[in-house]
C-alpha cells in the first residue's frame, strides 16, 4: 500500500455539466479555490477543459491527492468521473502549477492531435501514458503562450 507521503499522480476525466452555460466563470471559481487549497496541500497539476470534458492531473503526497479527489468526486459541477492514472510517481510532471486550467481552441487541439478525422474528443479511452502525454502537451502549450 502506498505511504501517505509518497509522491502520487492521479489523472481522471469527467463530463462538464451539459446545461452549464457560463463555463468561464465556473472554471475561474474552480481554479481560484484549487490554487489556494493545492498550495496548502503540496499539490500541483493541470486541468484541461475541452469538448465538454475535464481532464485533470493531481500530483503530490498520496494522502493529499486522495483527500482532494474525494472532494472533487462529489462536486456537482461535473459528472461521470473516470480515473485514467493512479500511481506513485518519481517526480512531478507539473511542478510549476498549483493548478493551471487551459481551454483549447480548435487550432490548439489540432496541434496537439486531438482532432482525429472529425471524431469528437473522448478521453475515456486514453491509457495512463497517453493521458500524461496529452496533459504534458497542453502544459507545453501553456508555457509557450505565457512566454
Ligand atoms: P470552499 O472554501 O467552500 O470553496 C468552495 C468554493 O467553490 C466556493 O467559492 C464555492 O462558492 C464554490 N462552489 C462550490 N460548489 C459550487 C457550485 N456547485 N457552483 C459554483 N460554485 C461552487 N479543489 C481543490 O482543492 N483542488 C483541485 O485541484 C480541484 N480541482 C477541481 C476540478 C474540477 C473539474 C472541479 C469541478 C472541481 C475542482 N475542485 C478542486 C473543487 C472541489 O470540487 C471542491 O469544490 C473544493 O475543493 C472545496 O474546497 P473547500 O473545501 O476549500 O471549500
Amino acid at each position: 500500500m502506498t505511504q501517505p507521503s509518497t509522491l502520487h499522480r492521479l489523472i481522471y476525466c469527467s463530463r462538464q455539466l451539459a446545461e452549464t452555460r457560463d463555463w468561464d466563470d465556473h472554471v475561474e471559481t474552480v481554479l481560484a479555490v484549487s490554487i489556494r487549497n493545492n498550495r496548502r496541500d503540496g499539490l500541483t497539476g493541470l486541468l484541461l477543459c475541452h469538448g465538454g470534458w475535464f481532464v485533470q492531473a493531481l500530483e503530490g503526497p498520496a494522502s493529499a491527492v486522495s483527500a482532494t479527489y474525494g472532494r472533487i468526486l462529489v462536486d456537482p459541477r461535473h459528472h461521470s468521473p473516470q480515473v485514467l492514472v493512479s500511481s506513485p510517481a518519481t517526480e512531478r510532471a507539473f511542478p510549476q502549477w498549483s493548478m493551471c486550467a487551459r481551454r483549447l481552441s480548435p487550432l490548439n487541439a489540432a496541434v496537439i492531435g486531438l482532432l482525429r478525422a472529425g471524431a469528437p474528443f473522448d478521453p475515456r479511452g486514453l491509457d495512463g501514458d497517453d493521458a500524461l502525454a496529452l496533459l504534458s502537451a497542453v502544459g507545453d502549450l501553456q508555457v509557450a503562450v505565457a512566454a
